[in-house]
């Protein structure tokens, strides 16, 4: 990438400008995507992110870490290096980096989805000469319905549950994909009770701006209590735990991209999968791809080599980006994945 990143054992680091990009590592300088853990790692000296992923990054961060944060669009000249961030319509806050040194244009796009999201910004293309995409869905077989589809069974699911005298517990990840559930949830249906971890995350987006229908604190609730008619929005590694006992006759449901699989559900033991993931499906990446028209497509997680033949079949160029230092584990270790449990945030 012309001389402007490269690949380190702490991740992808900006020569010129001094800094790291998401890194895994604690670093000086660290400019980060978004506020997930696999992004935003704790221990850095220095933060530089989005305005908007302000609280969602303080929730997770020391107190004594140092931040700056800068609106989408606007840009940053250091070492000589133009930075600005703009939407990637992932989550509250995400960011797309730009990178701009001696007329080279580099984009990070971190992970990212296209389309519209009524909690963050929507994506925006940006032209650049090298991009560096994730591919955590890179195969055709990713494809996903529309949202008001999926939006729709989920409302149709709880609203049959309540009539049987069940309580939903829908499980997504506690930033981001909870949120974005609640916002598409019918609260006509019933009452919407949340984890505390998606609680906490719900407070930072309501604090950001972002509407999101009434909930309470399952914590809240001390004493016996009916739940039957709820919905409880919690994090997947409560499945299966004595957490979900009190609720009584439950019907169990998970909203990640990953249930587009057929029996990954039945392996999750969930009595009922929705495919809605905040990452790019297979069109989309290709369809992002095209408007940023870059002369260099760099790809990490996932389906990096698959994507890359694709793409060069198809008159492209583009190469595997091999990510030093990420943590075996970790490779796939993604927000989307439903194993992932909730971080650093408290999970009572
Ligand atoms: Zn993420
Ligand atoms: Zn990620």
């Amino acid at each position: 990438m012309k001389g402007i990143l490269e690949s380190t054992s702490h991740g992808l680091y900006c020569v010129p400008g001094d800094f790291h990009i998401d890194p895994h590592l604690p670093v000086k300088r660290a400019v980060v995507t978004h506020a997930h853990s696999d992004h935003a790692r704790w221990g850095c000296k220095k933060y530089l992110a989005t305005q908007s992923c302000e609280r969602l990054l303080r929730l997770r961060m020391s107190p004594d870490a140092e931040f700056r944060f800068f609106p989408y669009g606007e840009t940053l000249i250091v070492n000589g290096v133009r930075i600005s961030f703009h939407p990637a319509g992932h989550i509250l806050g995400s960011a797309q980096i730009r990178l701009e040194y001696g007329g080279h244009v580099v984009l990070i796009t971190g992970d990212y989805k296209l389309g519209s999201d009524p909690t963050c910004a929507s994506w925006e293309p940006i032209r650049c000469h090298s991009m560096i995409s994730e591919s955590t869905f890179g195969l055709p077989i990713y494809r996903w319905p529309s949202q008001e589809a999926v939006f729709d069974s989920i409302n149709r699911w709880w609203r049959e549950c309540r009539d049987e005298g069940k309580c939903c517990l829908l499980y997504g990840y506690a930033i981001g994909k909870s949120q974005r559930l609640l916002a598409g949830l019918d609260p006509s249906i019933g009452k919407i009770y949340c984890h505390g971890a998606v609680e906490k995350g719900n407070d930072a987006y309501r604090l950001s701006g972002v509407t999101l229908p009434e909930t309470t604190y399952v914590g809240s609730i001390r004493q016996k209590y009916d739940w039957r008619g709820s919905l409880v929005v919690a994090v997947p590694s409560v499945h299966g735990t004595p957490w979900v006992k009190k609720f009584g006759r439950c019907s169990t449901a998970m909203a990640s991209g990953w249930m587009a699989v057929r029996g990954t559900r039945r392996r999750r033991s969930v009595d009922r999968g929705f495919v809605l993931s905040d990452h790019v499906d297979w069109p989309s990446l290709l369809q992002a791809i095209e408007a940023c028209t870059p002369e260099t497509v760099w790809l990490t997680h996932g389906y990096t080599a698959p994507v890359a033949r694709y793409l060069i079949e198809n008159g492209r160029d583009a190469k595997v980006l091999d990510l030093r230092g990420r943590n075996e584990g970790d490779e796939d270790a993604t927000d989307e994945d439903i194993e992932q449990t909730t971080g650093e945030i408290p999970t009572t």
